[in-house]
């Protein structure tokens, strides 16, 4: 009775949340590594995840985050997706979306986008899910609407932009100011097209990696599509896009242990991660200067982040307790990129706080009662 109309409520509110909101923060966590079996993470619900920390006294603490969802780590990637696919159906309605995956080096960013190294039918990722979903979506309204779709795929490493449908480097063309890549744009219209496409870009990418060196973790790597409608019967146009971006690892670097490239590239990398946290972290708190400006990742993204686009963020957890200074720091990243839209969620989190801080209020009244 009551308890359900509590729950309904709550969903309802939740739902309300979601919509007011154009920036949303998913966080997936993955299954720990075969063998580990410490892990951080104490407890997950919906929208709420609790990591074990360790308090100044040695004691052991809680910290609660709550964002828009959470996956726990047996969520499969068809679930992750169809928690996606209404905000990927936008841009055939003329939307600008775009989607990061930010975590450690290992938390699962890859897995998320593209899927795991074997690729199999249920594996694949929300890249391969988002085109497959436009190709159909777009047939359906072809009585309507004739839509053309293009892709282009660029690596950001140190700063620099690289084109991996093509051998050659990037140089910026300025259209109104705006860097605009003049990047291969790659017409496609089936799903194979893309999986040919992408098999393409990770190989133009593992050129540059040695076994040693793996800089796909070290780079960001942006798939981007481009979407025309024409509607048949007034002739208008609408143009949506979609970036799908993996970023590099966000783990920070001891600088006293790195040199020469490995040290620039840390620093290119947290230069432009937390370029991206503040880019979005004032569009949430609705700023009137958004500083595009300070990485090629946000000013690449300039048009696609804020205005009416939408954006979502994974972030990614390593539950291993070894991780747990990294996994903080993510969680922090993420809380900085959600606070503000998702203020009401955050009292959520708080009313469980307050509430346990009343229960002792109460009880320490209470023994007061029974001394007097
Ligand atoms: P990242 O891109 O963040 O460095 P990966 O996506 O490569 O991390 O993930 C690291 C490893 O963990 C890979 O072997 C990947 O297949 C596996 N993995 C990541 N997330 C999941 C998941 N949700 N379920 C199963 N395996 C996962
Ligand atoms: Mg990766």
């Amino acid at each position: 009775g009551y308890q359900r109309v509590l729950e309904e409520n709550r969903k309802l509110y939740n739902q309300v949340q979601d919509l007011k909101g154009n920036i949303r923060v998913y966080c997936r966590v993955r299954p720990l590594v075969p063998g580990h079996s410490n892990t951080s993470v104490d407890h997950i619900d919906e929208r709420t995840i609790s990591i074990l920390t360790h308090s100044k006294y040695g004691k052991e603490a809680k910290k609660s985050f709550t964002f828009n969802k959470i996956f726990g780590p047996s969520v499969t990637q068809a679930e992750v997706f169809s928690d996606t696919q209404p905000l990927i159906r936008s841009v055939l309605d003329g939307y600008n979306v775009c989607i990061f995956a930010y975590g450690q080096t290992g938390s699962g960013k890859t897995h998320t986008m593209t899927g795991p190294k074997e690729l199999t039918e249920e594996g694949l990722g929300v890249n391969y899910r988002a085109l497959a979903d436009l190709f159909h979506l777009s047939k359906e309204r072809k009585e309507t609407i004739s839509y053309e779709i293009s892709v282009q795929m660029l690596e950001i490493y140190n700063e620099q932009v690289k084109d991996l449908l093509s051998a050659d480097e990037i140089r910026n063309s300025s259209q109104n100011g705006i860097n605009v890549p003049d990047a291969n744009l790659v017409r496609v219209s089936s799903p194979s097209d893309v999986i040919n496409l992408m098999d393409l870009g990770h190989k133009n990418r593992s050129v540059c990696s040695t076994a040693l060196n793996d800089r796909s973790s070290r780079s960001h790597s942006c798939l981007t599509v481009h979407v025309q409608g024409k509607d048949l019967t007034s002739g208008n146009i609408l143009r949506g896009s979609m970036h799908l971006v993996d970023l590099a690892g966000s783990e920070r670097v001891d600088k006293s242990e790195v040199t020469g490239d490995r040290l620039k590239e840390a620093q290119h990398i947290n230069k432009s991660l937390s370029a991206l946290g503040d880019v979005i972290s004032s569009l949430a708190s609705r700023s009137s200067h958004v500083p595009y400006r300070n990485s090629k990742l946000t000013q690449l993204l300039q048009d696609s982040l804020g205005g009416q686009a939408k954006t979502l963020m994974f972030v990614h957890i390593a539950p291993e307790y070894e991780a747990l200074g990294e996994t903080l720091s993510t969680l922090k990243f993420a809380e900085r990129v959600a606070t503000v839209e998702l203020g009401a969620a955050k009292v959520n989190k708080d009313s469980g706080e307050v509430k346990e801080l009343k229960e002792q209020i109460a009880s320490l009244k209470a023994a007061l009662a029974r001394k007097e």
